[in-house]
């Protein structure tokens, strides 16, 4: 601490002309030996060192992009030539004009080629573990910084830099922590029992189209709304037993409405740092290998569809910063583009195995770096003038009334007004008509984007060799928005005379002694449990006629304090209807007490479930196994949720044994080991047998069948014919059950395993409700995505509902809320929630 501000104080009193000369190393800086074995500065000392090179060089300015879940400051370092930086709003228009290129006059648009520089983006770290360009991008941005070679100036006069060291600074300082921890013991280096993201953990990387994180929305505003970089790099890591690089070009499949020219840039990249790194003899370079270029969910994926050239690496990782040592026997290959280790045109000069550290994983990185910068200002009037043709035949590729209309009469305007909302934020423009309709015209720099997110998917089933086997896809095969959901956005020609969209203001109650939210929109939720907390509600169990008006079941009637307490939580597009009092009839409500079954195989899915319970208003406690094996659960709790889960790792903490990647899974110190064990799925039992309900989702519904004795099934364990990728399907819901109240008849549920439900009659002790159903046609179950052999999930259930002694079950076969991208399917889970309250 003391050797930093003492660095501090004499950067600050330098003259300006003497600063490049004394801008400290991070090593002197920080007084730690960065890169070195079992050495890695923390996210607040990384920062630190931007904020001193900020101030000591003209060279970097740092900007705070937002605050972090956890509140830290996410920042992004301007690394340019002094004069670029000083013309940074100029260059910034520039950048606007040629992502969105409408009116200009093609002189106009060569002329703000030869002005404008290439705006590189460059994130690191989202994945914390993956620490080594966290490390190495300090040693980059002091190098370029201080130096005075004609390269690297020219490449700073060519290029705006946009380096983010860390998208993920929660997580790198708790990886930090941790290791620092069990530096010198039998866990060194090991990976952390809970999530490297407070909520989402490794899927903050799959949260780039649905835009639910701070971290995410920050880094997209800069990218969509402020900088609108023509170039995007990602730098990652990934396992240690393979290449020690991947560089684009990506491997198969390629979505065929990207412009091609993003590949042409990425693959000329690409080829220049693989290019680089065999110069100075790094040895393991792979390229058009597992990765692909057709999933939008990751950072910069989605860019693709904005017209901007994504770029990822990813280089092997060792034990954190600890080193490895891979014997030659241990080499595989990654099954797509390196089927077995060994040199092919893509992977000319396999590493031979050895010692691999972090300082290899920062060398590597750093020579990609330096390649990008090199090739952008290479190709500086190249990559604007690509960037240029690509948002003008995005604009082309539509007619001027070519345009989706979002009705503002459908049955859940909330979620409807949630979607538009989301397409400004991603930087689409939107119209509205005066009957309150949202268009969204396609001919406009992001209407392949938009056409993404609002058409079904239909995956390309790419062969490598003749035969019957496609490539797979890499993630989900599914990113319909108004499907997930559960919204109307439809194509219809673009009326004239439209106005510009404005984000309406949160519909909130207005004077009434009493108010009715009826059920079936994710939203009322939030607005229930607000309400809950400051007056009473109750619920109609059955439909109820109040002030000359019929409400369904599930309605839920709010009194004035309650509706008070839930307008501080209203959004656009709820509709609150006042009713002269709360109906007699209806059933008190309260809160329910929510407890999230958390294993300590850290998992992203249970984090997803705390987030969306959050969001929500429903303040779910979390429930380890220790806990859980206690028992006495019922007086805490109402219901306890079993997160997307597997059945082994519940009751044991183990993944299966024979799970290909896991066969030796690793040790974590011993407060962290462990399942739910005989007692915990005893305690479970206990619960449910004195009147809780137990809610499980997706894999953990086979464990709570197996522990109950369910007189339920998995009908597709042994359907070998049956295939599918993150994909939508449609299910008939049964609407009039306490889970599924206010649900359409038909909805669109997300589905990314081999999971559907065969029921029997049981006996008279039990009772059991089939909640939705996947239809009888088998040509009927595929909305969107990839799926293979449909017959076999025909008919079968998606949802099931018991009674177990004084208490409930609810099995949801799909993922109701994965990854907080399907609000469609939210109100199953809720239902179920609230049902766990009921007489
Ligand atoms: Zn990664």
């Amino acid at each position: 601490m003391k050797t930093r501000a003492l660095a501090v104080a004499a950067l600050v009193a330098l003259s300006a002309t003497a600063r490049a000369a004394t801008v400290p190393s991070p090593s002197e800086f920080l007084g730690v030996k960065v890169g070195a074995d079992r050495t890695v500065a923390d996210y607040r000392q990384i920062l630190s060192y931007f904020k001193a090179l900020d101030a000591a060089s003209p060279r970097v300015e740092v900007e705070i992009l937002g605050r972090t879940t956890l509140g830290e400051d996410l920042f992004l370092a301007a690394i340019s030539s002094e004069a670029n930086l000083a013309n940074r709003k100029r260059l910034q228009e520039i950048a606007r004009k040629i992502a969105d290129p409408r009116g200009l006059t093609e002189a106009e648009a060569e002329t703000l080629v030869g002005e404008g520089k290439v705006f590189l983006f460059i994130t690191c770290n989202i994945h914390a573990s993956e620490i080594g360009a966290s490390q190495m991008a300090m040693e980059w941005a002091h190098a370029l910084a201080t130096a005075q070679d004609a390269v690297t100036k020219r490449r700073l006069d060519e290029v705006v830099l946009l380096l983010l060291p860390s998208i993920n600074p929660d997580g790198q300082i708790m990886e930090t922590e941790w290791y620092r921890k069990n530096l010198g013991t039998r866990y060194e280096g090991g990976r952390m029992p809970w999530l490297y993201h407070h909520y989402v953990g490794h899927d903050n990387n799959r949260d780039w189209f649905m835009l639910t994180q701070k971290e995410t929305q920050a880094v997209s505003r800069a990218v969509y709304q402020e900088w609108l970089p023509q170039v995007w790099l990602d730098e990652h890591q990934m396992g240690g037993t393979g290449p020690r690089i991947f560089v684009p070009p990506y491997s198969e499949p390629v979505d065929p409405d990207i412009h091609p020219l993003v590949w042409r840039d990425v693959n000329l990249i690409g080829a220049n740092m693989a290019f680089r790194l065999e110069q100075a003899q790094k040895s393991g370079v792979i390229y058009g290998y597992v990765f692909d270029a057709y999933w939008p969910g990751g950072t910069k994926n989605t860019a693709w569809w904005k017209n901007i050239s994504g770029l990822l690496t990813e280089v092997a990782s060792a034990r954190f910063a600890t080193p490895v040592r891979i014997e030659p026997n241990e080499l595989s290959g990654g099954g797509k583009g390196l089927v077995e280790y060994g040199p092919q045109t893509n992977f000319p000069n396999p590493w031979p195995g050895g010692t691999w550290s972090l300082r290899d994983i920062m060398d590597y990185e750093r020579i990609v770096s330096d390649a990008i910068l090199e090739t952008c200002a290479e190709r500086r009037a190249d990559f604007l003038r690509n960037a240029l043709a690509r948002a003008r035949a995005a604009i082309a590729t539509y007619g001027a009334t070519d345009a989706f209309r979002i009705p503002a009469g459908q049955r859940d305007v909330a979620g409807a007004a949630r979607l538009a909302a989301l397409l400004a934020e991603h930087g689409v423009e939107l119209k509205a008509a005066p009957n309150g309709d949202v268009y969204v015209p396609l001919a406009q720099p992001y209407g392949r984007f938009v056409s993404e997110l609002l058409t079904p998917q239909r995956y390309p089933e790419t062969k490598l060799v003749p035969g019957k086997d496609i490539v797979r896809p890499y993630d989900v095969s599914a990113w319909t928005l108004p499907l997930m959901m559960g919204v109307t956005a439809e194509r219809a020609p673009l009326p004239a005379a439209l106005a510009p969209w404005e984000a309406a203001p949160p519909s909130v109650p207005v004077d009434g002694a009493a108010f009715a939210l009826a059920p079936g929109s994710p939203e009322t939720a939030r607005l229930v449990n607000a309400g809950l907390r400051g007056g009473t509600a109750r619920i109609a169990r059955a439909a109820v006629a109040v002030g000359g008006h019929e409400w369904p079941a599930g309605t839920v009637f709010l009194d004035a304090a309650a509706a008070k307490a839930a307008a501080a939580k209203a959004v656009p597009g709820q509709s609150w209807t006042a009713v002269g009092s709360v109906p007699s009839a209806a059933e008190p409500l309260r809160a329910p007490r929510v407890g999230l079954y958390k294993p300590w195989m850290a998992s992203m899915d249970e984090g997803w479930t705390r987030f969306v319970f959050e969001q929500y208003g429903f303040e779910p406690k979390t429930l380890d196994n220790k806990t859980v094996r206690a028992g006495g659960l019922n007086a805490a709790f109402d219901a306890i949720v079993l997160p997307d889960v597997t059945k082994e790792v519940i009751a044991t903490g183990k993944p299966k044994r024979d799970e290909g990647a896991m066969r030796y899974f690793p040790e974590l110190p011993a407060e962290y080991t462990g399942g739910l064990e005989k007692e915990g799925a005893a305690a479970l039992k206990d619960f449910v047998e004195k009147g809780g309900t137990l809610v499980a989702l997706s894999s953990s519904t086979e464990y709570l069948i197996d522990e109950l004795a369910l007189p339920v099934r998995n009908g597709l364990s042994r359907a070998s014919e049956f295939a599918i990728a993150g994909s939508i399907l449609r299910a008939e819901v049964v609407p009039d059950h306490p889970v599924t109240y206010g649900l359409p008849r038909e909805v669109a549920v997300f589905q990314d395993d081999a999971l559907a439900f065969d029921t029997v009659p049981p006996g008279p002790e039990m009772e059991r409700r089939v909640l939705a159903t996947y239809p009888a046609a088998s040509q009927d179950v595929l909305l969107s995505g990839w799926m293979r052999g449909p017959e076999a999930i025909a008919r079968k259930a998606a949802a099931v509902a018991l009674g177990y002694g004084k208490g409930k079950v609810v099995l949801l076969g799909f993922r109701a809320q994965h990854r907080a991208q399907t609000p469609g399917t939210f109100p199953f889970l809720f239902g179920a929630l609230y049902w766990s309250t009921a007489k």
